[in-house]
């Protein structure tokens, strides 16, 4: 199993001379120095001050939760107020604030998180042509943002990434030696940065802090048409991929562009074209300007570890989708951004990279003509790189999951060239029918945890990243029966590409099993060729994935720099705070709306860290009244692991490899007693695998020829037993959902009546078995527990489903299973819940056949013979079954 050395790391090299702690002026503290003085905070928490500028927390409380939580309007925000007032009037009292504006003006005046919005103006500044000029040439465009090195100081001062941060490049070894590569700073690029910050004796010492940006237009429906907006994020590339995946402050939106319009007739003009992109790279020229300065001599900031430091900031990966890669990288369109490969074969072997230096040469070179017809260059455009220290664009380009992988290779290329080959080789009637069946195979598999459900069939077009991820977890068993086996290894080979190289540590071997994915993939794909569906493959966001394990290297795992960070980014950046707004003018109204969220999440991270906002109001209140210090503890989280209706989630804690452990709900309305019990299940072995159990349990487990132990030589059991609907398995899969912590919390079922019908489960359990890992398939019929000689037993009563032969499917790639029998019957066994590694959901082998219309998923583990064990379930799956 991979991942495990980013758990235990056996070597872990720093350089122990960068990032060294210093004072306010920049002097280096001496070894183990505390860090240097802050102005002290108000600790006490009644103490009016310490919620300033708030005069309580009932006043923060309710800011937050009208503002941030619910997004109160206006009118309803003064209503709520109003109501407030009424309510302490009898007493004496008032509300704070008269109506919204007040309040607003005190969330205005919160110093935390305080990083204001500038307006800057751009317009034309060549030639005029005679006559009437057109309008985009006159016109004044405005960029809005902020200062960059503000939005980095409070970034970098979060005391909530303490954990997740790593102000000192690194390179980390697992158990058996092999380099991994994760977070940024795990990476070469950052690690040959800071050497050559090191080398110079002025900045000897600093730590270096690379900026990740990202940039997306995204479009928000008004009556009278879209509303385009391109805002542009930041954030410092020390936090660690999960940390900027999952936390609120890790990404920040720092810029507006502007989006020049103009009529039809002079949209396609080369002037324009070229002004639209001088005008995008001095944006982000300009962006960049405040840390300019600070690329070459040291800037002062506080870590999140309470030490200032003295850094160099760099221009570090960024990240796009292909369209503005294009223009990031001032090539022609079709062109690879990365490297000169030819549009018509991009995939071609003998393709070189571009690097700035290159393409510099071959201006100085070349007339305009020459580059841009055989070099695909634009020499009209420079990149904003080029104003900046050690920044090289073709190199800074980071790949894209979503786009290039996602929604690209797998959803527009590979699901569309199935259903293409589908209408070739059958005709339309008979591929509707076979496409209307795969839609029924993919609404047919069991339930799992974080597997979406596809009730309705699938509308293609209106597809997210989210849903084709979702799809792609269950995609390959569905169409299996139905394609060429080359196709199928196909999608297989790329379906472990893609597994692969969205996982958070990628050691040195992955990166060989990546390289030997994709070239599989390119082997197989020629299928579609074949068959009439494409004349050619050269598309450049399939290409790209060529460049993956060079840029892994480089950056670490992909996972951390996916545009999928920025399009999430989008909701509450530019969506939310849209809608909030009258819609007229409606940017510099979503900027204030930015900034105070902003503010109030400064304040609220303030106020958690000296842990004021424990228990909830009224808790609070009451003991305020009752003259009480109220606790700073913080309130135990453990609530989610209490929610029967929750499957999955993140988990905070400390890290361990996997624990399963019965849900802390005991069910009411079974037998208590063994005969009984099993009556009641309809288990009648159940007594006697019970007593034999718990014989194996005193006395271990017989010899594999031993006979069966005599039943009357197993203990009597007659107290009482205890069921349960649920079990929860916890395990480290920081792939899957980055919780900052990376521990992921999974409830397996076994309940007879789980909204209408049986839901029993099937788990992975470690038996030790010679294929498969060691692991087995079991399906659970019971949770139960009981107390024997003093011990509590946590039991699972389970079928056995085994593997068919000693690899997985060679098509698929997946492990086929079917129900072991004995004398007939399907097996049973007692297994202690703590054996359970972890859930596991298998997908019936569909064959050539169509499933009955009305079939429901939940007999699908009843219907089939055998089973395809899902790798692709979730991430930590495809890891725990190589
Ligand atoms: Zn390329």
């Amino acid at each position: 199993m991979n991942g495990i050395g980013a758990i235990h790391p056996q070597l872990k090299a720093l350089n122990l001379f960068q990032a060294l702690p210093c004072d306010a002026r920049g002097q280096y503290l001496p070894p183990f120095a505390p860090p240097a003085p802050q102005p002290a905070p108000p600790t006490h928490g009644q103490d009016p001050a310490a919620w300033a500028p708030f005069a309580s927390r009932l006043e923060f409380d309710f800011a937050d939760y009208h503002f941030v939580q619910l997004q109160t309007s206006e009118g309803k925000l003064c209503k709520a107020l109003d109501l407030w007032a009424a309510s302490v009037m009898p007493y004496g009292g008032t509300a704070p604030w008269k109506d919204a504006a007040e309040l607003y003006a005190v969330i205005d005046s919160i110093q935390a998180g305080d990083m204001p919005w500038s307006t800057y103006e751009m317009r034309y500044t060549g030639e005029l042509p005679a006559g009437t000029p057109p309008k985009w040439m006159t016109q004044t465009y405005e960029v809005c943002a902020r200062n960059l090195r503000d939005v980095l100081h409070h970034q970098l001062e979060s005391a909530g990434f303490k954990d997740c941060i790593d102000m000192v490049p690194y390179q980390q070894f697992n158990h058996d030696r092999h380099r991994v590569w994760s977070n940024l700073m795990s990476a070469d690029w950052a690690w040959k940065q800071a050497d050559l910050i090191s080398a110079d004796p002025t900045t000897h010492g600093c730590a270096f802090v690379p900026i990740v940006a990202g940039s997306d237009k995204t479009t928000v429906s008004v009556a009278t048409g879209h509303q385009e907006y391109h805002p542009v994020y930041a954030s410092p590339g020390n936090l660690t991929g999960p940390a900027r995946r999952t936390h609120g402050n890790g990404v920040l939106p720092v810029a507006f562009l502007a989006i020049p319009k103009t009529s039809k007739r002079h949209r396609r003009t080369p002037a324009f074209q070229r002004f639209c992109r001088q005008m995008y790279h001095a944006s982000l020229a300009l962006i960049y300007e405040p840390l300019k300065a600070y690329m070459t001599r040291p800037d002062i900031v506080r870590c999140p570890d309470g030490h200032l430091r003295r850094v160099i900031y760099g221009i570090g990966p960024y990240i796009a989708d292909y369209p503005e890669q294009v223009w990031l990288a001032t090539i022609v369109q079709n062109w690879c951004p990365k490297c000169d490969a030819m549009p018509a074969n991009l995939d071609a072997e003998n393709a070189r990279l571009r690097s700035r230096t290159k393409t510099e040469a071959l201006i100085t070179c070349f007339d305009p003509g020459i580059l841009w017809d055989d070099y695909c260059i634009r020499a009209d455009i420079v990149p904003f790189t080029n104003e900046f220290p050690r920044a090289d664009i073709h190199e800074l380009l980071s790949p894209d999951l979503l786009h290039q992988v996602i929604k690209g290779t797998f959803k527009d290329h590979l699901v569309s060239w199935v259903n293409e080959y589908l209408l070739l080789e059958h005709g339309e009637k008979r591929a509707n029918e076979i496409i209307q069946d795969i839609d029924r195979r993919i609404s047919a598999v069991p339930e799992f945890p974080g597997l979406r459900r596809f009730p309705d069939g699938r509308d293609f077009h209106q597809w997210t990243g989210d849903d084709s991820k979702a799809l792609m977890k269950i995609y390959l068993g569905a169409v299996a029966g139905y394609l060429p086996s080359d196709m199928v290894k196909s999608l297989s080979s790329f379906m472990d590409f893609c597994y692969r190289v969205r996982r958070n540590t990628i050691s040195t071997l992955d990166l060989t099993a990546i390289n030997d994915a994709l070239a599989r993939f390119h082997h197989y794909r020629v299928v579609f060729i074949c068959h009439g569906v494409r004349d050619d493959i050269s598309l450049p966001r399939q290409h790209a994935l060529i460049h993956y394990t060079c840029s892994i290297r480089l950056f670490g795992s992909p996972n951390g720099l996916c545009s999928s960070i920025t399009e999430s980014k989008h909701i509450k950046a530019v969506k939310e705070p849209w809608r909030r707004s009258s819609r007229f003018n409606a940017l510099k109204q979503m900027l204030v709306t930015i900034s105070r969220l902003d503010k109030i999440a400064a304040l609220k991270s303030l106020f958690t860290a000296r842990g004021m906002l424990s228990g909830t109001m009224s808790w609070y209140t009451a003991q305020v009244l009752a003259g009480e210090q109220p606790q700073i503890a913080s309130v135990a989280a453990a609530a989610a692991a209490h929610d029967e209706d929750n499957d999955d989630g993140t988990v905070h804690g400390p890290k361990f490899l996997s624990v399963t452990e019965l849900a802390p709900t005991p069910q009411r309305g079974y037998p208590k007693y063994l005969e009984a019990l099993a009556t009641h299940i309809h288990q009648p072995q159940f007594p006697l695998l019970f007593r034999r159990f718990l014989y194996e349990e005193l006395h271990g487990p017989p010899d594999d020829d031993a006979p069966p132990i005599p039943i009357d030589s197993c203990p009597i059991f007659a107290s009482r037993i205890t069921v349960y609907h649920s079990a929860v398995a916890r395990f480290y899969a920081p792939s899957d959902l980055g919780g900052a912590g990376g521990m992921y919390r999974e409830r397996i079922r076994s309940n007879p009546n789980w909204h209408g019908y049986a839901r029993r489960d099937t788990v992975l359990v470690n038996v030790g078995a010679a294929v498969m890992d060691g692991f087995i398939v079991g399906r659970v019929h019971l949770f139960f527990s009981f107390t024997f000689a003093g011990r509590v037993f946590e039991c699972a009563l389970v079928n056995w489903l085994i593997p068919i032969g000693d690899a997985p499917d060679p098509d698929t790639g997946m492990w086929v299973v079917e129900l072991e029998h004995h004398r007939g019957a399907p097996t049973l066994e007692i297994i202690p819940v703590g054996a359970i590694a972890r859930g596991c959901h298998l997908v019936g082998v569909y064959g050539r056949g169509p499933l009955p219309e009305e079939f429901h998923f939940s007999d699908s583990l009843d219907a089939f013979k055998t089973f395809f064990v899902n790798r692709y379930a979730d991430h930590h799956m495809h890891e725990f079954l190589e």
